[in-house]
């Protein structure tokens, strides 16, 4: 049918180096969605690409420069483009991870593998290695939170709570509290301090007075 191939691309970012690797498709907006490139050996039927792309509401144009995002195809208000839409049919086994367009509100089981994959570099023992969270790990791979949680739940742990980071947060705000106090204190040091210096030249003044008072003395009165 169509000759359009996809340049295969990294799916969202890691700093591990063994990113899940994608078919691309992208949008004159700059919106992105990609469909996993299979695990093994077997690779996605070229036929099975555009229509995993259209599945998810996609338009996939004759070159690549007519690619729409989902979101585009909702605003653009022309027939042009929804004379050429197909009907769309979902693949067992599709999946999106857009940067705009909105994400599908189920996990395809693509997607969880790559959930999966992602949060299996970051865990170990009961917790997240230190610095991650379910929110960088669906930051990092643009996918919903609720996905990272419901992976993380199901295959991992109960909690995502990381206890390195526990302990950081607790120590901050005790930190917090005790610099709050010695704020305080400082202030009330420093205008103590200055009420101090205050009367400090005060007396200073009255020693000059006594002092020109007593030469009076001296003076007017005689030794
Ligand atoms: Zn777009």
């Amino acid at each position: 049918m169509s000759a359009r191939t996809f340049p295969v691309d990294r799916i969202g970012t890691t700093d591990t180096g063994n990113a899940a690797l994608g078919y691309r498709i992208r949008c004159t907006c700059g919106a992105v969605g990609f469909y996993p490139l299979k695990r093994g050996v077997k690779r996605r039927t070229p036929e099975s690409i555009p229509t995993h792309f259209r599945s998810y509401g996609w338009l996939v144009g004759t070159t690549d420069r007519k690619d729409r995002c989902p979101e585009c195809r909702k605003r653009a208000t022309t027939t042009e483009e929804t004379a050429t839409m197909t009907t769309t049919q979902k693949g067992p086994v599709a999946t999106v991870v857009p940067l705009k367009a909105e994400p599908p509100p189920e996990m395809s089981r693509a997607d969880r593998q790559i959930v999966f994959a992602k949060i299996s570099d970051h865990y170990t023992g009961e917790a997240y290695s230190a610095g991650w969270t379910d929110k960088r790990v669906a930051d990092d791979l643009n996918v919903p939170l609720a996905w990272v949680r419901e992976v993380r739940d199901q295959f991992f742990g109960a909690e995502g709570s990381n206890p390195l980071l526990d302990d950081f947060l607790k120590a901050k705000a005790e930190f917090d509290r005790e610099c709050q106090v010695l704020v305080e204190l400082r202030k009330r040091h420093f205008e103590e301090g200055a009420a101090l210096r205050r009367r400090l030249d005060d007396l200073d003044a009255k020693a000059r007075d006594l002092a020109v008072l007593a030469k009076r003395v001296e003076k007017e009165i005689g030794r």
